[in-house]
C-alpha cells in the first residue's frame, strides 16, 4: 500500500517568518518556536531553511530536542528550552550547547550547581499559571539572578488570540513590573502577541504556529500538503451502508473510493462526516467512520476519479480540517503521521 504524501512547502514556511518578522520593528528580533518535532512537519528541515534565511534563535519545549535543531542551525544559534532544566538535563545542555529557561528556584538551583557557568535565561508566570517562576520567588531571588546575567526574560500569554481579552494587558503590566529596569532581553509575544501590537514585542518575538500556516496568523501562506491515493473504488445500491457501525447508507445508487490513510495517520476520527476532501477543485464528501488506515468518499458525482484526493491544501487549511474535528490548527499538525511519504518542497 502507498502512503499518502505528506508536502512540506519550506519556501512558504520561510515567507511566513518574514511576513511575521516584517509586523515588529526593525530592531526586535524573531525567532521560531520549533518544538515538537516542528510542530509535526521535521524539526531539522524547518530549522535549516529557518537558519538559512538568518534565523538565530530557536526554541524548543524539552532539552532533548533541542540536539536535532542544534544539528540542524550550527553552532552560532542560540536554542532556548522552554521546560528548563530539568533533571537529568545537564549533560545535553552542556554538549549541545542549548539553553534552558528556568522555571522554578528549584531550576536555579541545580543550574547553578550542576553548570555554573552555562548561559541560561529565566521564564516568569506573569498570570498563566502552568509554567514559569512565580512572582514572590521570582523576587526573592531576582538579585542573585541578575548577578548572572541572564540571556533573556521571558513570560507567556494566555490569551493573546483574543485581541481584548483583559488577561493580555494584565500580563503585560506584570512583564513590565518584574522586568523593567533590568537591562536584560525580553520576549512576551508569540504569533499571537505579535498580532497585538508592538506593546507587546520588546526585544524578541517568538513565533510558532504563524510560521506553519496556522491561525492565529490569518495572513499565513498554507505549508502542509496532504494527498491521499484511492486504493480501490465500488458501487453501491440504495440502502448498502458504509464502514464500521454501517453508519452511512447509500441513499441513492452511489460510487464509493476507499482512500490509504486513517485515524492512526493523525486524521482525528471526529472530523468524520465534517471534513470535506477535494478533487482537484471539486469538493467531495468524507463519509462513514474514518478508520485506522482508512478513510472513504462519496466520488458519485465525480466524471473522474483521481488517483489522490487531497485533504490538506490550497481548498483546505489545517484550521478548517480542525474545525471539523472541533479541535485546532496546533493538534492537527502535531497530530500528522509518521506513515506519510515526506516530501520537502521550496528548501
Ligand atoms: C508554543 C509556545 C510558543 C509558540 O506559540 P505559537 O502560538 O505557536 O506561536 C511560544 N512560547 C511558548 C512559551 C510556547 O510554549
Amino acid at each position: 500500500m502507498t502512503a499518502a504524501t505528506l508536502t512540506i512547502d519550506l519556501g512558504a514556511l520561510t515567507a511566513n517568518w518574514r511576513a511575521l518578522d516584517a509586523l515588529s520593528a526593525r530592531d526586535v528580533e524573531t525567532a521560531a518556536v520549533v518544538k515538537a518535532d516542528g510542530y509535526g512537519l521535521g524539526a531539522g528541515r524547518v530549522s535549516a531553511a529557518l537558519a538559512g534565511i538568518g534565523v538565530k534563535t530557536f526554541f524548543v519545549a524539552l532539552a532533548d530536542e533541542g540536539i536535532a535543531v542544534r544539528a540542524a542551525v550550527g553552532d552560532l544559534a542560540e536554542i532556548f528550552v522552554f521546560s528548563g532544566h530539568m533533571e537529568g538535563d545537564a549533560r545535553v545542555l552542556e554538549q549541545h550547547r542549548l539553553t534552558p529557561l528556568l522555571n522554578s528556584p528549584e531550576q536555579s538551583a541545580r543550574h547553578f550547581d550542576q553548570l555554573a557557568n552555562h548561559p541560561f535565561g529565566v521564564q516568569l508566570d506573569t498570570g498563566m499559571s502552568r509554567l514559569g517562576m512565580e512572582v514572590q520567588a521570582f523576587l526573592t531571588l531576582r538579585e542573585g539572578l541578575m548577578a548572572r546575567a541572564p540571556s533573556l526574560m521571558m513570560s507567556h500569554l494566555a490569551c493573546a488570540d483574543e485581541p481584548d481579552h483583559p488577561q493580555n494587558t494584565a500580563q503585560l503590566r506584570t512583564f513590565h513590573e518584574l522586568t523593567d529596569g533590568l537591562g536584560i532581553r525580553r520576549s512576551l509575544a508569540a504569533t499571537g502577541g505579535i498580532l497585538l501590537g508592538e506593546d507587546y514585542h520588546f526585544d524578541l518575538c517568538r513565533p510558532g504556529i504563524g510560521l506553519y500556516g496556522g491561525l492565529p496568523f490569518g495572513d499565513a501562506r498554507a505549508v502542509v500538503g496532504l494527498d491521499v491515493p484511492v486504493i480501490q473504488t465500488r458501487r453501491l445500491k440504495v440502502g448498502e451502508t458504509v464502514g464500521y457501525g454501517a453508519a452511512w447508507t447509500a441513499k441513492r445508487p452511489s460510487k464509493i473510493a476507499t482512500l490509504a490513510a486513517g485515524y492512526a495517520d493523525g486524521l482525528i476520527r471526529k472530523m468524520g462526516a465534517r471534513a470535506q476532501i477535494w478533487a482537484g477543485d471539486i469538493p467531495v464528501p468524507l463519509i462513514g467512520r474514518v478508520s485506522m488506515d482508512l478513510l472513504t468518499v462519496d466520488v458519485t458525482d465525480l466524471a473522474e476519479v483521481p488517483s489522490h484526493l487531497s485533504l490538506l491544501g490550497a481548498h483546505q487549511s489545517v484550521d478548517d480540517l480542525a474545525n471539523a474535528a472541533d479541535t485546532i490548527g496546533y493538534e492537527i499538525l502535531t497530530s500528522l503521521g509518521a506513515r506519510y511519504k515526506r516530501v520537502y518542497t521550496g528548501g
